[in-house]
């Protein structure tokens, strides 16, 4: 494991830093976002997946937990779980099915701290505001 923290100055930066970090990501892989509303998760998860090949436009999941992006050679899922932050024990077992797992690398926002597949994260990232357009970033890589 190793932790890293990142300081950024606007949202270039903060999607530079999550294209950097999409290098390192494989397939099948597992990114958990964490901040508050505002924080740019989003915007990091945006520069990742343009990274990895995604030209579609990178918008917040609204009306399902979940987007589904083609990519270079794989999908790209970004999920946002904000409104089952509580857990996940009472959702269908298969809702995350369709994000997760081989052919794909998922982002997910918000993520609740119960679902073994979401334990199983290559990389944790964590956004704090610091006033204007700064941000701290901490990152955990697994393994
Ligand atoms: P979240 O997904 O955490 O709610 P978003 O990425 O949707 O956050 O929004 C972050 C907002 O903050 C955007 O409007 C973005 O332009 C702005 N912002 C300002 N400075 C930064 C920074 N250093 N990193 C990321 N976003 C920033
Ligand atoms: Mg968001």
């Amino acid at each position: 494991m190793s932790v890293s923290v990142v300081e950024t100055k606007d949202p270039l930066e903060t999607e530079a830093l999550g294209a950097k970090l999409a290098g390192g990501l494989r397939d099948g892989d597992v990114v958990l976002v964490r901040g508050e509303l505002g924080s740019g998760k989003t915007t990091f998860v945006r520069g990742a997946a343009r990274a990895l090949g995604v030209t579609d436009p990178i918008t917040s999941p609204t009306f399902s937990i979940g987007h589904r992006y083609k990519a270079t050679d794989m999908t790209v899922s970004h999920l946002d779980l904000y409104r089952l932050a509580g857990g996940l024990q009472a959702e269908d077992p298969a809702l995350l099915d369709d994000y997760l797992g081989p052919g794909r690398i998922a982002f997910v926002e918000w993520p609740a701290s119960d679902s073994a597949e979401l334990s199983n994260a290559r990389l944790r990232v964590t956004l704090t505001h610091e006033g204007a357009d700064r941000r701290r970033i901490e990152v955990v890589v697994e393994g």
